[in-house]
């Protein structure tokens, strides 16, 4: 049996460790490597597993004109309804053209015309295209070059690792602790820099597209270290996830299907976003059509009463397994041809807009501790453009490896406090420990629940202030969560145990933030509040002072 309490623990030295293996934690690392400082990668799965490689639709990059990096960065800015840091954007679209041709030296194979140019598609916002792709499946091939140029520059990594928290030097991060998942053993990362670049936090929803390792781990650590989290209201909710079978209920169906002439449909077969985007029609803004979908089913003309149609039918079946051969794949799964039947779809949770707040290193307000990828906050403001995430995690993530080695060099020593490495070794066995308790899973199925119900496409005062209050109970009851006895190969109970935690903790945030915000912007849509007003273009700030959430207002850097 797994699982033993120990209260021991091995100590690994590096200069800069990097704490999440996705596309942004593997771009830093390399870059670190590549320009000859100390590096460790750490990831809960095996290396090449990350979320990132569910990517499908692609990456934007000014690759073919007219479109420029100024453009990119215009409608990213635009597409965020104005709240992104505007420096932040300019440097994106300035330099991903570059990280498109260094995914190219790692092995990266992007789909072209027969000219050699790069096919590119356009998505919402895209007068110029800028979409650039390996079929559907654009980050299972990014992850394996990345991968691929790891191994190559002999980047040392721990597989199945979690790290529990970020330790502190004073008021420094100087590493972290975390129990390898596979041996149950403590160790403690000693560093003078950590990247923390482990993505989002789907997994608070009860439908998302989102990997399992989507548990909000960062948002919780960083906001225990002492970071300020910006725009954690802005929860985008994909307006395409399938609908088909429970099973297969919030799997993406990328956005790349209506980019090329998917149609929504209701049950009586309108074409139904006429009625709320006459001109942009299916490729509205992703908040745009994940609100007209709800809204449709609401008012009744819904397929089953729960989805809408997404039909390809009208293809060629030829074009369908050239663009989308992974969605083809997916619906055939579940025993369905898209060439011959429309999909069933519905919105699914899919991206945390904000995080970390970041400078353009990737540096949060600790300097020592740097956040590239879906955990940083501040360049998709309150809406993200479809292709910008995976793209994002290029930039940040070599900008957070320069960012680490240069302060790294200006920290000659670090001190480990004995003290709170035995707190958190303390907390973490008390899950094991407890004969009795709460059952992870319990909390677990409430917390998604909750958010799905309360802080969804649509929310309001009272419905934030429902889930307020239901997150603060559970909060109380994770401290009584105890791990089941008959653990097989790996103690999933204790990693859910900790996820947990971590989740309740980006819960709050986002729901504090949201509470914050009086007006609708982007994915923050409050029925009680409906308008989008001038007053509103500013950040929003999460942190916390003495073990309790603090907010406060930020003017948008431009
Ligand atoms: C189905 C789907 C399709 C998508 N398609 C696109 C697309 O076409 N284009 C686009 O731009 N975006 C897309 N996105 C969004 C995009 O995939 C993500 O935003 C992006 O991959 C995030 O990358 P990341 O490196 O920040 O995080 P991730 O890839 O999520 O990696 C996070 C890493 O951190 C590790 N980690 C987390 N917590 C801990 C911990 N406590 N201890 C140790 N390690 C930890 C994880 O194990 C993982 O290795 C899509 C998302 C989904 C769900």
């Amino acid at each position: 049996m797994k699982s033993t309490v120990s209260s021991s623990y091995k100590t690994i030295k590096t200069d800069i460790l990097v704490i999440g293996a996705g596309g942004a934690g593997l771009r830093a690392a390399i870059e670190v490597k590549k320009r000859g400082a100390d590096v460790y990668l750490l990831g809960k799965e095996v290396l090449g597993c990350a979320h990132t490689g569910m990517a499908m639709g692609g990456m934007n990059a000014a690759m073919v004109a007219p479109a420029t990096g100024e453009f990119h960065a215009r409608i990213t800015i635009e597409g965020g309804y104005n709240i992104s840091n505007y420096k932040l954007c300019r440097i994106f679209g300035e330099e991903m053209p570059a990280r498109i041709y260094d995914l190219e030296d790692y092995g990266v194979i992007y789909d072209r015309l027969d000219s050699g140019d790069f096919y590119v598609w356009a998505g919402p916002k895209q007068k110029y295209p800028l979409n650039v792709c390996v079929g559907d499946y654009t980050g299972r091939e990014m992850m394996q070059g990345l991968v691929d140029q790891a191994r190559k520059l002999g980047i040392k990594y721990t597989d199945e690792f979690f790290i529990s928290k970020l330790l502190k030097d004073k008021e420094k991060v100087c590493g972290a602790i975390g129990i390898n998942l596979k041996t149950d053993e403590f160790v403690v990362f000693q560093a003078k820099a950590v990247i923390l670049a482990t993505g989002g936090a789907g997994r608070m929803y009860e439908v998302t597209t989102n990997a399992a390792s989507n548990t909000g781990d960062g948002y919780a650590m960083a906001l225990g270290a002492g970071a300020k989290l910006i725009d954690m209201e802005m929860v985008q909710f994909h307006p395409t996830g399938m609908a088909q079978t429970p099973s297969s209920r919030g799997v993406l169906v990328t956005e790349k299907t209506r980019a090329h002439g998917g149609l929504l449909k209701n049950k009586k077969g309108e074409r139904f976003m006429s009625k709320y985007y006459p001109k942009e029609m299916e490729l509205a803004k992703r908040d745009e059509v994940s609100r007209a979908i709800y809204l449709e089913v609401a008012a009744g003309n819904g397929v089953d009463g729960n989805c809408v149609y997404l039909e390809v039918n009208h293809w060629p079946k030829e074009k369908i397994l050239e663009v989308i051969p992974d969605v083809y794949e997916q619906y055939k799964n579940v025993g369905v041809d898209i060439s011959k039947e429309p999909m069933k779809i519905y919105p699914s949770m899919h991206h945390m807009m904000g995080g970390v707040k970041i400078d353009e290193w990737g540096r949060s307000n600790h300097v020592d501790q740097l956040c590239p990828g879906e955990v940083a906050g501040g360049v998709h403001g309150a809406n993200r453009l479809g292709g910008n995430s995976i793209a994002e995690g290029q930039v940040f993530g070599r900008r957070a490896g320069i960012g680490a080695i240069r302060y790294s060099k200006t920290v000659k020593s670090t001190h480990l406090d004995e003290k709170e490495i035995r707190n958190e070794i303390k907390r973490v066995n008390s899950f094991l420990i407890r004969k009795t308790g709460i059952e992870p899973q319990k909390i677990e199925k409430a917390l998604k629940k909750t958010m799905w119900d309360n802080v969804g496409i649509f929310k309001d005062e009272k419905s934030m202030l429902q889930a307020k209050n239901k997150v603060e109970k559970l909060m109380k009851d994770a401290g009584k969560m105890k791990t089941r006895t008959v653990i097989t190969e790996r103690n999933r109970d204790l990693q859910d145990c900790l996820e947990i935690c971590n989740m309740l903790e980006t819960a709050q945030a986002v729901i504090e933030a949201g509470l914050i915000r009086k007006e609708s912007r982007g994915a923050h849509s409050r029925t009680d509040y409906p308008k989008m007003l001038p007053e509103w273009e500013k950040n929003i700030a999460v942190s916390k002072e003495k073990g309790r959430i603090v907010t406060s207002l930020l003017e948008v850097e431009r």
